[in-house]
């Protein structure tokens, strides 16, 4: 923003410059105006700079005089008239001219004989509209061809610079002036003299201010058009892209008009043309990009209206001479060009109010904008003595839209790299997430192989075991079917029938304890049994079983003897150990009933306890259970297979009824209460079974009631 305004005021003082001189010349003159010579003699083009011719002019309406036409004094009587001004403002016999006509104008200046010993310059202006000029008698070219009517005339109207010797004291200034092209007619711009070179550099300046600003506005033109292209949805940059290709056209068409050097084939007519349709174009797409800008405060039916008004005034201007349309000048200002300015001014201080984006800088700029304008009216309307400061104005505005156009692009690019950041981090999440759950599908595919492994590993156990016991499920159900049939086709005397039943019996129950153990161990090998884990005294408990399988070792011939342990443990302490009493027990009777079966009659059984601390210390204890026998015992060499499936020690151990199940259950059942069962054993003296478990110490009363829990009878201290 500070660069804009000090851009533009910099640009106001430079353009300013040159004019200011004049103004303050022009006072000078003034003063001498009353002769009928301009007195310059006092004037020195060095110090003072440069001055304005503004008479008094000797004015001839209606005819075209060349200096010759002088030689023999006044060819009649002339109007004394002061210039810069239209035809209109002067009158003869009380009569306003028109400004449609021809006419000559004749001036005499004095010079000092210093002044007049050094080229001099005369900056002339747009002449309406053609003009033939000489200075001290020596023809100076001029600008259109002058005529005495629209026929013989063609008009040309803009800046030129022309340089002559002067002479020390009169010098003399014929110009002929035609106009039946435009509305105004005459002088109406002031004539300035000067140093040769400073005239030359008045006009340079003047061409560089054009060329400055054009190329600024022809770089905004490329600019806002590219912005358009690579982002079509936004139409502002296209309108602004307009308004900046009008306004640099309509400035390259007035002031020092340098369009008509750059292109000396454009007519005057088709010039004047371009400046007002541009002018209009520069307006219509004014209200465009303010409706752009600004949606929601936008009028569209009166744009419209502005818009179908404009292009009808457009094509007036094409389809009728300048000469015509010129006329509605201000018609077309006051219905046209000021309500869509104040339109314009309207919508912005709307969105100033509602506080948008870039509002409060657009109506700074379209003030300035706008006082340029007004002060232009004042100029034309002779209220200020200098005018064409609406390229500036316009320029101003320009600069601050531009400013809003940056920092609406740098508003976004910063926000989109902030969202871009935060898409990252989205994106970044989400591969987290991603990731995590590609984590979790893989540990699930995992389980599901390890679930699925698992299950095919029961599906072996199963098969394998049924495979295994196969042939004694088979050699039972054989029997039993033998002897029923003997039975039942009567192939055995009567009286042997109870003896055939009785061992159909025998083989039942074999069949039935066979099933049994296969299905426990088929369930234990898969992990299905579920174990109820209790916390039981120990003691007591194996005093119980042993109490309870005494009689039925007795029965075999065998003693039972419970051996009580010494206890290494405070008084009044007890062990306990984790135990499934179910399964435990079975692991017990499993033990008892093989000792009785491989033990002859008369034969011995102890089960006797050991402790020992733990190698854990958090552990407690460990005990070790004994279950020995003074049987057959087992040989060395079977020892090592003593615990696998299947396996029964080959000789007179086969003798005995079994499967060979039995101890591998006891296995499994005891690795599950996280203990070990071995075995200890000489041939003809016996064997001893041990189990190591886990135990703890507790108060023995605690100990008591928790196995109380469980239907502990405490009564018995022996299986004696
Ligand atoms: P079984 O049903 O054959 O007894 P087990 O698995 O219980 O099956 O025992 C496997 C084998 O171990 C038995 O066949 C037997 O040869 C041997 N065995 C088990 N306990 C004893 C024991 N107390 N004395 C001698 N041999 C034994």
């Amino acid at each position: 923003m500070k660069f804009a305004v000090s851009l533009f005021l910099m640009l106001f003082i430079w353009c300013q410059a040159p004019l200011s001189v004049t103004t303050t010349a022009t006072v000078a003159i003034e003063t001498a105006a009353s002769t009928d010579t301009q007195n310059l003699q006092q004037w020195h083009p060095s110090e003072d700079g440069i001055v304005a011719l503004s008479g008094p002019w000797e004015f001839y309406w209606n005819r075209l005089l060349e200096p010759g036409d002088f030689a023999g004094g006044l060819p009649e009587q002339p109007l004394t008239v002061s210039v810069p001004a239209e035809w209109k403002s002067y009158a003869i016999d009380g009569q306003a001219l028109s400004n449609e006509g021809y006419a000559t104008y004749r001036m005499k200046f004095v010079i000092s004989g210093e002044t007049g010993g050094r080229p001099l310059g005369l900056y002339v202006p747009n002449i309406a509209s053609a003009y033939r000029l000489w200075i001290n008698g020596e023809h100076l070219d001029g600008n259109g061809t002058v005529g005495t009517d629209s026929a013989s005339m063609i008009p040309r109207s803009h800046p030129k610079v022309y340089s002559f010797a002067p002479r020390p004291g009169d010098n003399e200034l014929v110009i002929q002036v035609s106009n039946y092209a435009q509305r105004t007619g005459g002088i109406w711009e002031p004539i300035e003299l000067g140093e040769a070179e400073k005239i030359a550099s008045l006009h340079r300046n003047r061409v560089m201010i054009w060329a400055f600003l054009t190329g600024c506005l022809l770089v905004m033109t490329v600019f806002s058009v590219f912005l358009y292209l690579f982002r079509k949805q936004d139409r502002s940059a296209l309108w602004f892209g307009v308004i900046c290709l009008a306004i640099c056209t309509r400035s390259s068409l007035l002031g020092e008009s340098f369009v008509y050097v750059l292109f000396p084939g454009l007519s005057w007519e088709w010039g004047v043309k371009l400046e007002y349709l541009s002018e209009i174009a520069t307006i219509l797409s004014l209200a465009a990009f303010v409706n752009q800008q600004y949606p929601q405060e936008a009028m569209v039916r009166l744009f419209r209206f502005f818009a179908t008004a404009l292009a009808v005034f457009g094509l007036f201007v094409l389809i009728t001479p300048a000469r015509v349309y010129t006329h509605f000048m201000l018609p077309y200002v006051i219905v046209l060009l000021l309500p869509v300015f104040l339109y314009v001014m309207y919508v912005y201080i709307r969105a100033a109010l509602r506080h948008r984006t870039g509002s409060r800088t657009n109506v700074i700029g379209f003030l300035g904008f706008f006082a340029s304008v007004i002060h232009e009216m004042m100029y034309y309307t002779g209220l200020v003595p200098f005018g064409g400061l609406v390229s500036f104005g316009l320029l101003f505005f320009l600069l601050t839209q531009l400013l809003n156009l940056s920092l609406l692009f740098t508003r976004a690019i910063t926000r989109s790299e902030l969202l871009s950041v935060e898409l990252n981090k989205v994106i970044e999440s989400q591969e987290e997430t991603i990731r995590q759950r590609t984590s979790d599908l893989q540990s699930l595919n995992l389980q599901l192989e390890q679930g699925n492994r698992e299950l095919s590993r029961i599906e072996n156990v199963r098969s394998a075991l049924l495979a295994e016991v196969y042939h004694d499920l088979s050699t039972p159900i054989t029997a039993i079917r033998g002897f029923s049939k003997a039975i039942h086709t009567a192939v055995i005397p009567q009286e042997e029938a109870p003896a055939y039943a009785g061992r159909i019996y025998e083989r039942s129950l074999m069949l039935e304890k066979l099933i049994d153990n296969v299905l426990e161990l088929s369930q234990l090998n898969t992990g299905e049994t579920q174990f109820q884990f209790v916390e039981v005294p120990l003691l007591p408990l194996l005093r119980q079983w042993s109490h309870r399988y005494a009689a039925e070792a007795s029965a075999q011939g065998v003693r039972l003897i419970w051996e009580e342990p010494d206890l290494p443990l405070p008084p009044g302490q007890e062990p306990l150990a984790v135990l499934d009493l179910f399964r435990f027990e079975r692991v017990f009777a499993n033990l008892i009933s093989n000792a009785v079966k491989y033990t002859p009659d008369d034969g011995r059984i102890r089960v006797w306890t050991e402790f020992a601390p733990a190698a854990d210390p958090d552990h407690g204890l460990v005990v070790v259970i004994h279950v020995a026998d003074s049987g057959i015992g087992i040989p060395e060499e079977a020892l090592p297979h003593i615990f696998k499936r299947r396996y029964r020690v080959p000789g007179i151990h086969q003798t005995k009824a079994g499967s060979g199940l039995g101890l591998a259950i006891c296995k499994e059942i005891v690795a599950r209460h996280q203990g070990e069962i071995g075995v200890k054993s000489i041939i003809g003296e016996g064997s001893d079974f041990y189990i190591t478990l886990p135990a703890h110490a507790c108060a023995s009363k605690a100990g008591a009631e928790a196995y109380a829990e469980g239907g502990y009878d405490g009564d018995d201290d022996s299986a004696d």
